[in-house]
């Protein structure tokens, strides 16, 4: 087995989304496995920028609303002029919103469509046409979840976005893989971030979410950084289409 199937040294990862959370989790280990880093964020992201420099590489500064599809273009025209080349892009991008499917509005509807799917939809393809024109394939990893595999409670335009996800996924690897783009998802699982505040201080949720873990304990940011190098490298060449739950067995039970 050749170790160096992990190096990314000399590759550069978009990552968006990284200020926090899983995002900053996954540019940090692309960083500590060689890449450079493009974060596109909404807000500064001092904490990484500081953690990837820190690892003696780079670190480029977009920002962007993802849900403004419209900017995808120069984005992607912006990260190439500043780093040369991009290799990697992860959609890490995402938000949710909780509400009885009853009473759930077309606003908290389309905000998470647009951000979640959308964008993911969109950036990748831009990304595709640039290693197309780059001509030495690439890596495209996108952001699932449990819900892409799973209804949930409350959450319908999470669910339907992230099923949306894995789903893409696949359609796009059909396409792309000829062309050396390998495109993959990693659906994590309950991970302790933003994005799950409100549901680990719900007591009664978070005790029984945790009961059913089977390894007994949330996830953290620094869980993705093994999958997601994994996911960025030469070692997953022939993988195609796969979403990689990293959820500490919990779909398993
Ligand atoms: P988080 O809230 O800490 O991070 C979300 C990131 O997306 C932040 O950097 C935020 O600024 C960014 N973002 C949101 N809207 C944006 C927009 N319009 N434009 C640009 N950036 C935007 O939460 P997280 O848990 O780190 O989430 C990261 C990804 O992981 C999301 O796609 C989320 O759905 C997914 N996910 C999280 C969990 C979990 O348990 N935490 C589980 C499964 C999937």
């Amino acid at each position: 087995m050749k170790f160096d199937l992990f190096q990314l040294k000399g590759q550069v990862a978009i990552v968006t989304g990284c200020n926090t959370g899983l995002g900053q989790g996954m540019a940090i280990a692309l960083a500590e496995a060689g890449a450079d880093v493009v974060g596109i964020n909404q807000s500064a992201p001092e904490d990484t920028r500081q953690a990837v420099e820190a690892l003696g590489r780079r670190f480029l500064d977009l920002r962007a609303d993802m849900a403004d599809i419209g900017r995808i273009p120069s984005l992607i025209t912006q990260a190439l002029a500043l780093s040369g080349r991009i290799d990697i892009l992860v959609n890490n991008a995402g938000i949710i919103r909780r509400e009885d499917a009853i009473d759930f509005g077309e606003r908290d509807w389309d905000e998470v469509i647009d951000v979640n799917l959308k964008s993911a939809f969109f950036l990748s393809q831009a990304m595709a046409k640039l290693c197309m024109a780059q001509g030495r394939g690439g890596k495209i990893i996108n952001v699932a979840s449990m819900l892409s595999f799973q209804g949930g409670i409350r959450v319908p335009s999470y669910t339907a976005s992230k099923s949306g996800v894995m789903g893409l996924t696949k359609a796009l690897a059909n396409e792309w893989a000829a062309h050396g783009i390998n495109v993959n998802a990693i659906a994590p699982g309950y991970m302790a971030t933003n994005n799950t505040a409100a549901l680990r201080a719900d007591e009664a949720r978070n005790a029984a979410i945790t009961a059913r873990i089977p390894s007994g304990r949330w996830g953290t940011p620094s869980d993705m950084a093994g999958p997601v190098v994994f996911l960025a490298s030469q070692a997953s060449d022939y993988v195609h289409g796969y979403t990689l739950a990293v959820d500490g067995g919990w779909l398993a039970r």
